[in-house]
């Protein structure tokens, strides 16, 4: 268990201070905004389709180190999902995080079982999370209060 929480510690920031995914994706198809008001974290994750699938996705905003990795984080496991695939990971990270973590999480997602020991931290690790399925479902805005 050491082990997995030093990999988080690294993981988060690693991401936070180096992301892959920030900025804007050019001529998105959806766009959604998501404040933690808690922590202060505020994102905005635009995505791109093509049909069913996200060819992309990006995230900006202002957040702590854990917002950040994890939106970073979403955006590179997302690339090339489904829609329907981006619901079904998203449920099993929230049980991951926040419940008992049965499901099944792509395995860069594993780190963030860490979470499990800060609950105040588990919107700020989901915020990415709920602001990216809310885009895709239309909803251009929500907030984890
Ligand atoms: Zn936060």
């Amino acid at each position: 268990m050491a082990d997995l929480r030093e990999l988080y510690l690294e993981m988060v920031t690693d991401h936070a201070k180096h992301p892959r995914n920030r900025g804007k994706v050019e001529s998105y198809d959806s766009i959604g905004t998501g404040n933690n008001p808690l922590c202060g974290d505020k994102i905005v994750v635009t995505v791109s389709l093509d049909g069913d699938t996200i060819t992309d996705v990006k995230f900006d905003g202002e957040g702590c180190a854990i917002s950040t990795a994890s939106a970073d984080l979403m955006a590179e496991v997302l690339t090339g999902k489904t829609v329907q695939d981006a619901k079904d990971i998203f449920q099993g990270f929230h049980e991951l995080v926040a419940g008992d973590g049965t499901s099944e999480v792509p395995r860069k997602l594993e780190v963030f079982s860490g979470v499990r020991e800060f609950p105040i931290r588990v919107k700020c690790a989901t915020l990415a999370w709920h602001t990216v399925i809310a885009a895709l479902d239309g909803v251009d805005e929500v907030t984890t209060e």
